[in-house]
């Protein structure tokens, strides 16, 4: 878990970029836009490296990939180890509604075949994903944060030494804070630029976030309005891009 690949960085109506969506390492996904799976080819990767999904809340642009990453596990990929989905409160009903909506008369068949197994959050949940019987454990812990008032989570992951915080959609909340608190890096929306969105951060947010948090990196994504600048501080993600976030990897310029 030393990298990060941002498959999309943008909002749900961003003008030049795909919806946001990152893989840890080459085997967790963090939300699961619609954009994903094309962007997992993009990257050189195939669908079925995907171990674990960490679902943020339930809109549209983080969830609706969820359906063709079934369907690559179901149909193209042999896949014999359950992939495991993380999220909020009526996980699996959510799920098992969203394939059949996207693909009516199989969805039985992708949820079978794809061998999902849905986990259901509440804050300050944890669990394990182990990567093989023998392999190295990932640990994780979801953080209710705020959004558009409905359950809406952060997570926290920690692998080896390197402890990372990922915020899903967000506005300046006490949950975020406790969400970064130490992590080596936090990775946390950037909606608006200057404008006031409820939910979301603009600029001021993650200025006012940078000024308390004790994240060593800051890494923005899921940016709808380009921004005009950089923000002194934190790191803005670009489409595809690899991060290297082991434990006490340097803050970018
Ligand atoms: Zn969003």
């Amino acid at each position: 878990m030393t990298t990060l690949t941002f498959l999309g960085t943008g909002g749900a109506m961003s003008l030049s970029r795909t919806h946001s969506t990152v893989l840890v390492g080459e085997r967790y996904l963090l939300d699961c836009s619609p954009t994903s799976v094309a962007q997992l080819k993009r990257a050189g990767l195939r669908p079925d490296c995907v171990e674990a999904v960490f679902l943020s809340h339930f809109h549209a642009d983080h969830t609706f990939g969820l359906p063709f990453l079934l369907l690559e596990r179901a149909f193209k990929h042999v896949v014999e180890r359950p992939l495991v989905v993380v999220g909020p409160p009526g996980m699996a009903r959510y799920g098992a509604q969203l394939v059949e909506m996207a693909f009516p008369g199989i969805g039985e068949r992708i949820l079978a075949e794809s061998r999902v197994k849905w986990v259901e959050v509440r804050d300050g949940a944890d669990g394990l994903v182990r990567e093989s019987a023998n392999g190295p454990v990932l640990a994780w812990e979801a953080v209710s944060v705020e959004h558009c008032s409905l359950p809406s989570f952060g997570y926290r992951l920690l692998q080896n030494d390197t402890l990372l915080a990922y915020s899903g959609d967000t506005g300046l909340c006490e949950g975020l804070f406790r969400l970064a608190d130490g992590v080596d890096a936090l990775v946390v929306e950037m909606n608006c630029w200057e404008r006031s969105f409820p939910g979301h951060m603009n600029r001021e947010d993650v200025r006012s976030l940078l000024r308390r948090t004790t994240a060593r990196r800051v890494i923005l994504t899921h940016i709808d309005d380009e921004p005009d600048a950089q923000v002194a501080g934190a790191e803005m993600a670009a489409e595809l891009q690899r991060v290297d976030v082991r434990a006490g990897a340097r803050l970018a310029a």
